[in-house]
């Protein structure tokens, strides 16, 4: 069951034509935009005969985009953009991005595809709980499951009991939360007295926009009786609908014929083979508003080799095992949160939320892990707890080297709200 058939199990050759034409008219389009005008004037775009000549196009960076801000990558008379959406502004200034109105059309489209192939239909109740406004979550996945014939609830965030109530008097089937916001809303139904399998009609969430292990995944499938899907979006490539799971849940495919994909090494820029991480680096192929070139997301993921049993062609993308600006590096190792979620999301006794704090207190570096235990850790005795924190502290040594102090706090004690979580403090003087 596809959304657009020919063009999901489009063929490799066919998708490569496909490529190299929208790549080619992206290139004429983005040389009206200020930014590019310079940068491609040495491009004849109409030389432009396969995607892989993308390669000798230049580089676009996050610091490129906010160097250029307001309008300096519109590619387009200002009144024919009829929205502009800015990132979350997780890792600095932010930046913003445009879309005339076939733009939002494609972009409702691929949100739509990419429902549809989680197994999303029309007639379900859709729930949408993140943030509208200038985050592309929000207004994104709403038009794309509107397309697609949802009953969309625009419920937004913030206000755990009043999201459940409207899950239980809508007959919810489907739910779009942040992972972390997920579990914390999970503990909620508890509190209350309420099981989301018995309590609620859901049967998919779709969870994304931050990073996540395949533990916190487990962790949400179980709790909710759903089947959890995987999606990864950036405002810079419009925001959901850019790579999502299908049923099999093997991976993510990228919708390559809007996006042109290159994984490449971070410092030689070199492409890396499936099975290889690397960066994401992207190419807009169908956006006319604003074009972007080769844009470095530094998110971290591969490309998973073979292919997909649901018979869609488009490549597929691994968990996104974080974003090159999330590593932090302590006693010289290198250390992702990801790797540190995935340890303690191993431990039954370790709750859902935990936050990494980075200091140099006692005159060296230290990181402390701070994790809240489960319910049922409360009939814990003191000893108990610290050969807790003590397995903990050794589990994580073995994933990371490094020896963390492990500090294990009461259910609901760490800081949570509907957006993106932050899992690491670093409070070490730069
Ligand atoms: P910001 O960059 O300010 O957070 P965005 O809302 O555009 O603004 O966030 C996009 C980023 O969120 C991606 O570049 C990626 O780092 C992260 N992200 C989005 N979806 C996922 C996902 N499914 N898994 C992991 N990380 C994700
Ligand atoms: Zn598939």
């Amino acid at each position: 069951m596809f959304w657009q058939k020919d063009l999901e199990t489009i063929s490799k050759n066919d998708l490569a034509a496909l490529q190299a034409q929208r790549l080619a008219q992206t290139v004429a389009w983005a040389k009206a935009a200020p930014f590019y005008k310079d940068r491609l004037s040495g491009v004849d775009a109409e030389a432009i005969k396969s995607p892989e000549d993308v390669r000798r196009l230049p580089f676009t960076t996050k610091d490129d985009l906010r160097g250029a801000f307001p309008f300096g990558h519109l590619a387009v008379p200002k009144s024919q953009a009829v929205r502009l959406h800015a990132s979350s502004g997780t890792t600095g200034t932010p930046t913003a991005v445009y879309h005339t109105k076939r733009d939002l059309q494609n972009w409702a489209n691929l949100v739509a595809r990419s429902l549809f192939m989680a197994g999303v239909r029309p007639g379900d109740v859709f729930q949408n709980v993140v943030g509208y406004g200038l985050f592309t979550g929000g207004l994104g996945m709403h038009y794309g499951a509107e397309r697609l014939g949802a009953l969309v609830i625009p419920a937004g965030t913030g206000n755990s009991r009043r999201q459940i109530a409207l899950m239980r008097q809508f007959g919810v089937s489907v739910a779009h939360l942040i992972p972390s916001y997920a579990l914390k809303l999970a503990a909620t139904f508890k509190e209350l007295g309420l099981d989301p399998k018995r309590d609620t009609k859901l049967k998919i969430m779709i969870i994304g926009a931050e990073p996540h292990t395949e533990e916190a995944r487990q962790r949400i499938q179980r709790a909710y009786g759903v089947r959890a899907v995987n999606s990864y979006g950036l405002s810079e490539m419009n925001g959901p609908g850019v790579a999502f799971e299908c049923a099999e849940q093997n991976g993510m495919h990228l919708w390559e014929d809007c996006f042109l994909l290159e994984v490449l090494d971070p410092e030689s820029l070199e492409p890396k083979a499936p099975g290889e991480v690397g960066e994401i680096v992207l190419t807009t192929l169908t956006r006319r508003a604003m074009p972007l070139i080769r844009y470095r997301t530094r998110d971290l993921a591969s490309v998973l080799p073979g292919a997909c049993p649901c018979g869609r062609s488009h490549q597929r993308l691994s968990r996104i095992s974080g974003r090159s600006d999330d590593m932090f590096i302590i006693k010289g190792v290198n250390v992702y949160p990801m790797q540190v979620e995935a340890v303690l999301m191993g431990f039954k006794e370790c709750g859902d939320n935990y936050l990494i704090e980075l200091d140099a207190a006692g005159g060296a570096d230290q990181m402390t892990v701070r994790i809240e235990t489960t319910e049922n850790a409360r009939t814990m005795s003191s000893d108990e707890f610290e050969r807790l924190a003590g397995k903990l502290a050794r589990a994580l040594r073995d994933e990371i080297l490094v020896t963390p102090r492990v500090e294990l706090v009461a259910p609901g004690s760490l800081p949570a709200g509907p957006g993106k979580a932050e899992r690491v403090r670093d409070q070490r003087p730069r």
